[in-house]
């Protein structure tokens, strides 16, 4: 599979779009995003972090997704956020065919060192691996403070050591801090384009960004004109979920969960189809 994945960066990247990669912890959820990216003909990235895959199962994610994929083979089942070399092992073995390690809390050179290792695991099984260097704050959810107090000058990438990173570690994607974080906040999120195009020139990667939601439209078209090829959105699809459910449980006129479900599902297809729209990613299957 790490063979045609990297082909489907590549024809993001020389085609200029970005791929869409959402999370997704219940069935409701992952119905909508595979139906959204359907409708639309796009290719698609289902992501699970380690507290998504612990709620809805390890094995039973790759199951749905071989289930999805005999039906619709523009789908990677994508790891996110993995933490340590043992849950890195585990989804690989499990059969996720798509891998991100974060070492980003590690000190510089314990990053370097995890990543490589987890990087020659994931290479040795055929599963494409994504890393991470600089600090994205936050979690998938709405916050209250403003991004100005939490996103420090030092967090974000440093393109040299971007360089050096991607060169030791061989992985095949970068995520990258360039003023984004996980969640809502506040304020609109401002990216760091100048950076951002320093590092695509000082590694030739495929970027990825992580904590897409609350972005503006134009400056998520300006990141993919500059090289970012993966755009992560957790909270955006969360917040949606949350509000259909909440109005469909209210609302229902019986017990039946299909009968309100379905419309919870639809909500969070839309959103999917905004987001494929602005990232160009429609009619690229
Ligand atoms: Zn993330």
């Amino acid at each position: 599979m790490r063979r045609k994945i990297i082909k489907l960066y590549r024809q993001a990247d020389k085609q200029g779009f970005a791929i869409g990669a959402f999370n997704f912890s219940t069935n409701e959820i992952l119905k909508g995003i595979i139906s959204g990216a359907m409708s639309k003909k796009a290719p698609i990235i289902i992501s699970m972090s380690e507290g998504e895959r612990a709620y809805f199962g390890c094995e039973e994610s790759v199951a749905a997704y071989k289930a999805i994929f005999r039906k619709y083979p523009h789908v990677v089942l994508h790891a996110d956020h993995t933490k340590t070399f043992e849950e890195i092992k585990k989804v690989v073995d499990a059969g996720y065919p798509s891998v991100h390690f974060d070492g980003s809390r590690l000190e510089y050179d314990e990053n370097l060192k995890q990543t490589k290792q987890a990087a020659r695991y994931a290479h040795r099984h055929g599963v494409f691996i994504e890393g991470e260097l600089g600090g994205i704050t936050g979690g998938s959810t709405t916050h209250t403070e403003s991004l100005k107090d939490v996103i420090k000058e030092d967090m974000l990438t440093k393109p040299e050591q971007a360089k050096e990173y991607v060169k030791k570690t061989k992985v095949d994607s970068l995520a990258i801090s360039i003023g984004n974080a996980h969640g809502l906040w506040k304020e609109q999120k401002k990216l760091d384009f100048d950076r951002l195009k320093a590092i695509k020139q000082a590694t030739g990667k495929f970027l990825v960004l992580h904590g897409g939601s609350g972005t503006l439209a134009e400056d998520y078209q300006k990141a993919i004109e500059l090289g970012m090829n993966k755009i992560n959105i957790n909270t955006d699809v969360r917040v949606a979920f949350a509000r259909a459910l909440l109005q469909g449980v209210t609302n229902r006129k019986d017990d039946v969960p299909y009968h309100y479900l379905g419309e919870v599902s639809k909500t969070v297809a839309r959103v999917v189809e905004d987001k494929i729209i602005i990232f160009k990613s429609d009619n690229k299957i």
